[in-house]
């Protein structure tokens, strides 16, 4: 049986996922999670994108949207901001308000965060073993410049309130230094067949997983191949905000700038779209092999031909 690691973020992680999913049905999945984005909201512990995927590949995601939800009410919201109390910027709809009662009940109860995972994908049975990142808590912070100041506001605020219309000046996932993997994260990708990175972002997503002491060592010493798939496609992020986080960073938003932000010590094999066929010697050109094969996820089907690409990738480059 293969086993396969995937790195992910949410809505472009959770999108691949259904499609590897349904490409490799016998393979066993282990999604390492995003949990920089977790904020607390009235009280309790949001987790967007361990969400995204659970409800996503658990079937309760609201599909136009991508997070979310099918068929939410907002009452709740309503009466809270009926009594002025906000923030009212961040959407938590009836239904997802359960999800963060539960882990917030939970993580009371003394659960690590790991545990509270499983525990909720008992209910979505996701069909892919999911854990956070790490137990610890790590946010990632945006320094932009407001009202004539610098400041560093929470990435939710930035994406969400701010809805990215400012320019990033710096990403600091913090408090990554000081985490540990999650119970699992290690054994899995020293246990891994192949290691994917989706089309996630590579700066918030991937990038913050990443962060976590022990993680990029681990893939890098597992031996096994390592294969990405280009979030950025003709020079712009599919959706989101990507292109802002790389400059942050200083990255260029092309698909042979992230692979090489990557770098060869970590990638094995990159996908970029067929619009950016011209980039593929750019990448094999810093020591990354690289194809250029249709890349958008309009359908679970075009997105599970894209994880047989990338499992052939990864055959190739490990044979
Ligand atoms: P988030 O946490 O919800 O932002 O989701 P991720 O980090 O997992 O994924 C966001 C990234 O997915 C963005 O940078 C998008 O450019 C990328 N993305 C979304 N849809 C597609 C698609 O159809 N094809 C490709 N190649 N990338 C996509
Ligand atoms: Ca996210």
């Amino acid at each position: 049986m293969q086993r396969i690691v995937v790195l992910a973020g949410g809505v472009g992680g959770a999108r691949f996922l259904r499609g590897l999913r349904s490409a490799v049905p016998e393979a066993e999945i282990t999604v390492i999670g995003n949990t920089g984005d977790d904020i607390h909201l009235f009280g309790l512990k949001v987790c967007p994108d361990l969400d995204t995927v659970m409800y996503t590949l658990g079937g309760g995601i609201n599909e136009a949207q991508g997070w979310g939800r099918a068929d939410e009410s907002f009452t709740v919201k309503e009466e809270l901001a009926a009594y002025g109390v906000g923030p009212e910027w961040f959407g938590l709809g009836d239904r997802d308000f359960a999800t963060h009662i539960v882990r917030t009940q939970m993580l009371a109860a003394g659960y690590p965060l790991s545990e509270v995972t499983e525990a909720l994908c008992a209910r979505w049975r996701p069909g892919v073993r999911l854990l956070p990142m790490t137990d610890d808590r790590v946010e990632t912070h945006v320094a932009v410049d407001l009202d004539g100041e610098r400041k560093a506001v929470h990435f939710q605020e930035y994406w969400v309130r701010l809805r990215a219309s400012v320019d990033a000046h710096a990403v600091v996932p913090v408090g990554a230094e000081q985490a540990t993997p999650a119970p699992g994260v290690l054994d899995a990708i020293a246990a891994a067949d192949v290691v994917l990175f989706p089309p996630s972002n590579p700066v918030v997503s991937v990038g913050t997983i990443l962060a976590v002491p022990g993680v990029r060592e681990a893939i890098a010493e597992a031996g096994v191949p390592v294969i990405g798939l280009s979030p950025i496609v003709g020079d712009a992020p599919v959706h989101g905000m990507a292109d802002k986080m790389l400059a942050a960073i200083g990255v260029r938003s092309t698909a042979a700038a992230v692979a090489q932000h990557y770098g060869s010590g970590l990638l094995d094999g990159w996908l970029v779209d067929t619009t950016d066929a011209a980039t593929v010697r750019e990448v094999e050109e810093a020591g990354i092999r690289c194809v250029a094969v249709p890349l958008m996820m309009t359908s679970e089907e075009a997105t599970a031909r894209m994880a047989d690409e990338a499992l052939a990738l990864a055959a190739e480059v490990g044979a």
